[in-house]
């Protein structure tokens, strides 16, 4: 197998993300996509159990999306959002509010951005309105909201950003409930701190990053009701449950909750092109109406809402009102029910779970683990990125049942190749 020459003249300049790059495998070399293949400079074909983090749910070169994005480019590529509008941003912006029912869309260029865009949103809603105590936020165990430095400080401390304590702000990092007891402890908890909290910020049923971790949604429309009754914002981040991925559209909707913000990113172009959304419900925005430019939101990234990618947003909404997405995430999840399961027996593997269209297998595995069953992965044909102590997949939702048994056979395969292999 020889490499393509782009391939090593250019590996000597790449920084990886979260890759200690002294030891780093040499990435796949990746020359086209489509449906759920990746297809490889060397001809063959992965089967992608990742959606590239989590992105692609329409699949790869989705032809619809590609149209779009090819019609946009040739007539507006893009065009700053300061004092100049297009279509597709205001189209788009109409489309995510009536499926929210929130009120307005503030646009940006990557999750991390949005999970900024949203803390500045809720400290500024109650310094806005004269409460200049609210300054401080609720957020989880575990959690993961991006990887800039406001998104960080709400984000689970001991994981990926140790480095950067020295620049983080102290926020309240608390467990989530998972019974009546520990709900009413939360409670109790936030009636205490809450005159100091200008807002929760969740990952709603399920967080990603921090490992596939699950709370039901009794639970989140307890924590729901808590916020609003202790006047603390809740922030809905949905840039990995957002379109479907747990199921309903939104993780909220199947709490039958609204969040007063919501953040939107991944799937929202179908995974084609970078775009990120903060959305607010009309009590927000109206906390920054006046007649000074000192309540104005003071954010604006210089791509926002760039016309292409708000073009593939809408034409992969446009595939979520065609298609029964629901329906198929269902067939995913009895699928990943009947095939996993066999799971449990092997050695090594301390539990797993599935929602939706993911699902996660807990495992005792070290970082040299990880890295035998990358490769593994690559050898059986399927894209699989295990992490930490978890294999998982979430596959793009148009997966075919066939694809999606070639998948599970090939994550529990890689498993037990690993659990043999280990002393
Ligand atoms: C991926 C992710 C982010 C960060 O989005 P980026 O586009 O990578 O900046 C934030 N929150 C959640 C829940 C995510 O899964």
């Amino acid at each position: 197998m020889t490499s393509p020459p782009w391939l090593t003249n250019g590996w000597p300049h790449i920084w990886l993300p979260y890759t200690q790059m002294q030891t780093a495998d040499m990435p796949q070399p990746v020359v086209g996509a489509q449906g759920c293949q990746l297809h490889l400079a060397d001809g063959r074909a992965l089967l992608d159990g990742t959606a590239s983090w989590w992105s692609v749910c329409h699949g790869y070169q989705h032809p619809h999306i590609v149209e779009a994005i090819q019609a946009q480019a040739g007539t507006l590529s893009h065009v700053m959002f300061g004092g100049l509008a297009h279509e597709p941003a205001y189209r788009l912006a109409q489309r995510l509010c009536t499926l929210t029912g929130l009120a307005r869309v503030f646009f940006s260029d990557s999750g991390s951005t949005s999970v900024e865009v949203a803390l500045k949103m809720a400290l500024q809603y109650w310094r806005n309105r004269g409460n200049h105590k609210k300054t401080k936020f609720i957020s989880f165990e575990h959690a993961y909201h991006g990887d800039t430095f406001g998104a960080m400080s709400v984000s689970e401390r001991d994981g990926l950003h140790q480095a950067f304590d020295s620049l983080m702000h102290r926020h309240y990092m608390l467990a989530i409930p998972n019974d009546e007891y520990s709900m009413a402890e939360f409670e109790s908890l936030v009636s205490d701190i809450g005159p100091t909290v200008a807002g929760l910020i969740i990952e709603p049923l399920v967080q990603g990053a921090g490992g596939m971790r699950f709370h039901s949604a009794d639970i989140l429309a307890e924590m729901r009701r808590v916020c609003r009754e202790h006047d603390i914002l809740f922030i809905a981040d949905e840039i990995m449950t957002g379109f479907y991925r747990t199921g309903s559209r939104f993780a909220c909707d199947e709490a039958g909750i609204t969040p007063d913000i919501l953040c939107v990113g991944k799937a929202l172009t179908g995974g084609h092109i970078g775009l990120a959304a903060t959305l607010a419900s009309a009590e927000i925005f109206e906390a920054f109406q006046s007649d000074t430019i000192d309540t104005a939101l003071m954010h604006g990234p210089t791509f926002m809402a760039n016309p292409i990618a708000c073009a593939a947003a809408n034409a992969s909404l446009d595939l979520f009102e065609r298609d029964d997405t629901t329906a198929r995430v269902e067939a995913i999840e009895r699928q990943n029910h009947q095939q996993l399961a066999a799971c449990a027996d092997i050695p090594g593997v301390r539990d797993w779970r599935s929602k939706g269209a993911i699902a996660a297998i807990d495992i005792d595995a070290t970082p040299d683990d990880i890295r035998t069953l990358r490769r593994n992965y690559v050898n059986h044909d399927v894209w699989l990125r295990p992490f930490g102590q978890l294999a998982y997949s979430m596959p793009p939702l148009t997966i075919s049942s066939d694809e999606l048994t070639q998948l599970n056979h090939a994550l529990l395969d890689g498993l037990r190749a690993w659990a043999q292999e280990k002393p």
